[in-house]
């Protein structure tokens, strides 16, 4: 019988990057994104949709991007801390921000494949005015 256990979660994946679905555990712990796995050893682990809205608490102005990223520099990364717990990264459109400020997930297109002209979405967030 073929080890499948990949295709689950890989497909969480993918999905987390559309609705900020991360996943809780029954011990009360919150991961984004998803673990199939709870560090306090537990593996059924349910879906949890995430708000989106955060707080910003580290960031780094992007001047170098990875490749199919060079035409937005320059670009910032954040650590933003959800309201429900969990810290995630992600670029903020806003230019001039700081840490402590409120930031919200919106989705946006997150590069273009130039080869085969593959289009990807992601979230990423805004400053909340
Ligand atoms: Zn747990």
């Amino acid at each position: 019988m073929p080890h499948r256990s990949s295709v689950p979660m890989s497909w969480r994946l993918k999905n987390s990057r559309y609705t900020l679905t991360g996943t809780k555990c029954s011990c009360g712990k919150l991961y984004m994104p998803p673990r199939a796995m709870c560090e306090c050893g537990k593996d059924k682990l349910v879906p949890v949709t995430f708000g989106g809205k955060g707080t910003i608490v580290s960031y780094t102005e992007i001047h170098i991007a990875p490749a199919g990223f060079e035409r937005q520099v320059p670009y910032n990364i954040a650590l933003v801390k959800l309201d429900e717990g969990p810290v995630i990264s992600g670029v903020v459109v806003d230019k001039n921000i700081k840490i402590g400020d409120h930031v919200r997930s919106i989705f946006r297109r997150l590069q273009v494949d130039g080869e085969g002209g593959l289009i990807s979405y992601g979230f990423k967030f805004e400053l909340e005015k």
